[in-house]
């Protein structure tokens, strides 16, 4: 779409009021709901379906375009609609303010209005992807990383049939570790039915599915013989001292994720998990997740980047932090249809980040 067309659609659609009410020179954020297309029904303990609704938006100013984006999160009370209503509700508020004062800005945004942190994420990436390609330098430059640090990332397969089970194994031939969701009564036949096909390292997500402790630790213990190199919340977040317990019986690491929101949840972590899987829609995007990893290293804690299904605007951003930490779950892009974005690539399953300004975004 040229600039004009642009202009008039923009004109006529609500979601892009803002870009309507200001004039081409000023600054302007845009919103869009995108409906990213699964490429299977995507299962875990929480939920399945065959669909998300994601909130994209650019913030342009400068003659530059920085793009975010938000996958809500149902659980803490996140939907596309209410993403796309704080972001139209900071837009008057952000377009006044000095782009490269980000740090400023997103501390601005986190006292602003409790909650909505895959919206809040949306505008910090949409920030940092402008502040790269105005300084022609790719995210991972700007944070002093080295790309080719940057880790494996598993490929992760949702709770099915075993028959199915078997057929998504296949089809991840090319990733070296696989990240298998269990934590349903039917979790030993989910590995029997992955090791049926291949013996490659496993990760295992459990995503809160076991109640019991003792069901935890023997089901760790059974896991630890498959090949499986450390487990994914095990318990239920606020079930901390089971969870301790747990690990004081068990070999391999255990990880937090729903435990782990916020940098502030950390600290009281440590001891009853070896390690945290820090995702931008959890806290709040780039800058927060960075904090997070400082913060996890510096208790001697594990680190591993994290994703809900997202385009490659989510997964670039997260994928150019992804030299800090010792683990890396971004493939939300792989598992969606239309993605409309080509960021971050995998080969062999490694990530290898665009080498472009910003986030390294173009079109697919
Ligand atoms: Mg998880």
């Amino acid at each position: 779409m040229n600039r004009r067309k642009w202009m008039l659609a923009a004109a006529q659609a609500p979601l892009a009021a803002c870009a309507a009410r200001t004039s081409p020179a000023q600054p302007r954020l845009e919103s869009e709901v995108v409906r990213l297309k699964l490429r299977h029904t995507w299962t875990t303990v929480m939920s399945s379906s065959q669909h998300r609704d994601n909130l994209h938006v650019r913030y342009t100013a400068d003659g530059v375009t920085g793009r975010g984006e938000a996958a809500p999160i149902v659980r803490y009370q996140e939907s596309a609609e209410t993403a796309r209503q704080m972001v139209e509700a900071f837009a008057p508020l952000l377009v006044q303010r000095d782009p490269w004062q980000f740090a400023k800005v997103m501390d601005f945004l986190f006292r602003w209005r409790s909650g909505q942190y895959a919206a809040k994420a949306a505008v910090d990436i949409a920030l940092m992807d402008w502040v790269g390609q105005k300084l022609g330098v790719p995210l991972y430059r700007y944070f002093g990383l080295d790309r080719t640090d940057a880790p494996v990332t598993t490929f992760s397969i949702g709770i099915d049939t075993p028959e199915i089970t078997r057929q998504k194994t296949r089809e991840a031939a090319d990733f070296p570790v696989l990240k298998i969701k269990v934590g349903l009564d039917t979790d030993e036949a989910t590995i029997e039915a992955v090791r049926s096909v291949t013996r490659k390292p496993l990760r295992v997500d459990a995503n809160e599915g076991w109640k019991d402790k003792e069901e935890a630790v023997r089901k760790i213990n059974w896991l630890e013989k498959q090949g499986v190199e450390f487990v994914e919340q095990p318990m239920p977040a606020p079930m901390l001292e089971e969870t301790r317990w747990v690990r004081s019986r068990v070999h391999i690491p255990i990880l937090a994720d729903e435990a782990c929101l916020h940098p502030a949840d950390i600290p009281r972590l440590a001891g009853a998990f070896d390690g945290v899987n820090i995702k931008l829609m959890k806290c709040g995007g780039i800058l927060e997740a960075f904090r997070m990893i400082q913060i996890a290293k510096s208790l001697g804690m594990k680190t591993m980047l994290g994703c809900m299904i997202e385009s490659s605007i989510g997964i670039s951003a997260a994928a150019h932090l992804s030299p800090l930490v010792d683990y890396a779950d971004l493939d939300g892009n792989l598992l969606i249809a239309n993605d409309p974005y080509v960021g971050v690539k995998v080969e062999k399953g490694r990530l290898i980040l665009p080498d472009s300004p910003g986030l390294g975004l173009r079109p697919a």
